[in-house]
């Protein structure tokens, strides 16, 4: 099979695009000559756009599927499958559309009763590649690729400028959904105890994650060198390179971190780690297994159970001696 032109549509979000970066690999190694491109979501352009194995990186906005339809690919692959995006490569006249299958037929079934149980298995990544297999086209690994541009690296230099000669933490104190936020007071005694032991601190999140980065902000001391807010996606890809140490929630800066290869601790809940777990060559993951546990594909806004137990019972000296193990190796 020799294709030309190759179509990856993941529009989002940040972790998932990232974790789908090796199908773009292994594509890239079975078709070198083809030309391999992707749409996405504006926001996460700069994740793609010097990444080696793609040709191309649209941009998902007004105008985008004239440009597309004129590519006129030999392969379009949906790794979203949603309405959307089906009704996009519906309308593109690929010769072949291959999408993602996320459930089972009887997984379909319970979905539709409202009892669908999240996703254990398999790795997203492997999901992913599965479309390869699909095709064909053999794995070339699980590792993700995250090249950063250099204007992303100047975004992101106000910011570092204060860093000195001390260490950096980072840390990822908020996620979208409220129950994969490890407690907040929680954060604030690992940043003192970082900031006592000498390091400086950067708050990694974006603008929707204002009210817990202000939250933390304003408790910490001189060691905090700031936020990350006002940075586009590849300059907050650009501020995570430059920590020694990150501490997350399962969040999209957790993937950045495992893909940049930083040194990573990670906290997980109401999510499985057997699914979303970051893939990077120095991460230590927390994670209690409670029976309840996983109660979510992404997370939600309260805990069925009303204790946020899978969250709560982790104390920062666990965290604290999680990070010192990940210090030391
Ligand atoms: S304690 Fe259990 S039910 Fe509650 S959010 Fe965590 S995993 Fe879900």
């Amino acid at each position: 099979m020799t294709l030309g032109r190759i179509l990856i549509v993941r529009l989002t979000a940040l972790g998932d695009v990232l974790l789908a970066t090796p199908l773009a690999r292994a594509l890239r190694r079975a078709q070198p000559a083809a030309e391999i491109d992707w749409l996405v979501a504006p926001p996460f352009t700069p994740l793609l756009e010097a990444n080696p194995n793609l040709s191309r990186v649209f941009p998902a906005e007004r105008g985008v599927a004239a440009r597309l339809r004129a590519r006129r690919y030999d392969l379009v692959l949906d790794l979203q499958n949603k309405p959307r995006t089906a009704l996009l490569r519906a309308s593109l006249g690929a010769a072949r559309v291959v999408s993602l299958r996320k459930r089972t037929f009887s997984g379909a079934i319970a979905s539709l009763l409202g009892r669908e149980r999240p996703a254990t298995e398999p790795h997203a990544v492997e999901l992913y590649l599965s479309l390869a297999a699909r095709l064909g086209v053999a794995s070339a690994g699980t590792r993700l690729d995250l090249v950063i541009p250099e204007r992303a690296r100047l975004e992101a230099a106000p910011l570092l400028s204060r860093r000195g000669a001390a260490s950096l933490w980072g840390l990822a104190p908020s996620t979208r959904w409220a129950t994969k936020r490890w407690p907040i007071e929680r954060f604030l005694e690992l940043g003192q105890a970082a900031e006592e032991r000498g390091a400086k601190l950067l708050l990694l999140g974006g603008a929707a994650d204002g009210p817990t980065l202000d939250a933390l902000s304003a408790r910490l001391g001189s060691a905090l060198l700031g936020d990350t807010r006002a940075l586009g996606t590849g300059g907050l890809a650009a501020a995570i390179e430059a920590c020694d140490l990150v501490v997350a929630n399962d969040s999209g800066p957790a993937h950045i971190a495992a893909a940049l290869g930083r040194k990573l601790v990670v906290l997980f809940g109401p999510t499985a780690p057997s699914r979303w777990a970051p893939i990077g060559s120095d991460v230590e993951l927390l994670y209690r297994g409670l029976p309840c546990s996983p109660c979510s594909n992404h997370g939600s806004a309260r805990c069925p159970l009303g204790t946020h137990a899978c969250l709560a019972e982790i104390p920062a000296s666990e965290v604290l001696a999680a990070a010192s193990r990940r210090w030391a190796s």
